[in-house]
């Protein structure tokens, strides 16, 4: 699509939405951030500018999840939306609504909003974690964009709860709905990659987490990796291409574990090393320190299997070369000591 193009980023506070948004400017494009607070506006201008694109084409709106009020105004005009904002939390709420309900009926206002603007293509931020925890695969199977997270599942976190409700909401709004915009998901893993500043998203927290000793052991779980700067060229290309509407993508390179996280953290900056997990915690003992430990509870899906997954349609579908895991966990712990942040 030509430069110029009107693009709205929902929850431009974020870590993938401050890359994206930067990636929009860079070609040329047009961006309305929406926040729920302005408070915020100058910090994402200051990070679009750190990441070499030019803020002047970035204005904001102010619009919650949680509320209908905003939506309308933040998305008239805009030809394209990419609705990244959704609850991260690093502890588990109590209550799951808290999680579940922003962040599926924040996806229902924003494609209301779009559907009402005549909006073109919706790319929507869903996870990794809507697609790995369906039921009933054998030991083995390799996970794709085919396979759907059952959200009834027990053992699922709120917040894994949230992405898969959210996600299936998206897809049932725009089967269903006439006039409703093309819809394409974008699946991350576990994000890395280079922090912009100290705001920092509840996958980078996890290294302060560590550099402070929190954790002697680690639980025995592995996450696939993906790069923020990968993600935004994601959603960047899935904003424009034609023909890709009704797809999803799974944006990963590789696996690695909390233990392996903990080493890479202890290799670049040996000044932590005795901070970082000294051994894998076996299952059992996880699962018993979760009762009293809500942090830990967020992994317990992950115990007992490393998946296999395929990323052949993300790079064949958008034509991405994907930073490798240790390559983006490297860069995720560099910049956290540059920003003085471990
Ligand atoms: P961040 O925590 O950096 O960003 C989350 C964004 O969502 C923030 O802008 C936040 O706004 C916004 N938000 C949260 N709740 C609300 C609400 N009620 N109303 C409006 N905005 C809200 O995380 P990431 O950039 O990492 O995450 C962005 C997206 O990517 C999310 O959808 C997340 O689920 C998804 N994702 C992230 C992965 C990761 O490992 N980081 C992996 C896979 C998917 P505020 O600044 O005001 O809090």
């Amino acid at each position: 699509m030509a430069s110029g193009t009107q693009v709205v980023v929902t929850g431009a506070s974020g870590l993938i939405a401050k890359y994206t948004i930067a990636e929009f400017l860079r070609r040329g494009h047009d961006v309305r951030g929406t926040l729920r607070s302005l408070a915020k506006a100058d910090a994402v201008r200051s990070a679009v500018s750190l990441l070499g694109a030019d803020p002047g084409n970035l204005s904001f709106a102010v619009a919650d999840l949680s509320n209908d009020a905003g939506w309308d105004e933040a998305i008239g005009g805009a030809a394209v939306v990419v609705h990244t904002a959704s609850p991260f939390p690093v502890e588990q709420p109590r209550d799951p609504q808290e999680v579940i309900a922003p962040a599926r009926d924040g996806t229902l206002r924003i494609l209301r909003a779009a559907t009402k603007a005549g909006v073109a293509r919706v790319v929507m931020t869903s996870s990794a974690v809507a697609i790995f925890y369906p039921t009933g695969r054998p030991k083995g199977h390799v996970y794709s964009e085919e396979d759907f997270t059952d959200e009834t599942r027990s053992d699922l976190t709120p917040y894994f709860k949230s992405k898969a409700i959210a996600e299936t909401a998206a897809w049932d709004f725009t089967e269903s709905t006439p006039g409703a915009p093309q819809l394409v998901v974008i699946n991350p893993g576990f994000v890395q990659g280079p922090a912009v500043d100290a705001d920092l998203s509840t996958s980078h927290e996890l290294y302060r987490i560590m550099a402070k000793g929190t954790y002697p052991a680690a639980p025995s779980i592995s996450f696939p990796v993906t790069d923020v700067r990968d993600v935004a060229a994601a959603h960047v290309e899935a904003a424009f291409r034609p023909g890709i509407e009704g797809n999803r993508y799974l944006v990963g390179e590789g696996q690695l574990s909390l233990f392996a996280l903990g080493r890479i953290l202890a290799r670049e900056l040996p000044d932590l090393a005795s901070k970082v997990p000294k051994f894998e915690l076996p299952d059992f003992a996880v699962r018993i320190a979760a009762v009293f430990d809500r942090k830990l509870q967020t992994v317990l899906p992950e115990l007992g299997e490393t998946k296999r997954y395929t990323n052949s349609k993300v790079k064949a579908g958008l034509g991405l070369t994907l930073h490798g895991a240790d390559e983006a966990a490297t860069a995720a712990v560099r910049s956290l000591r540059d920003l003085r942040l471990i």
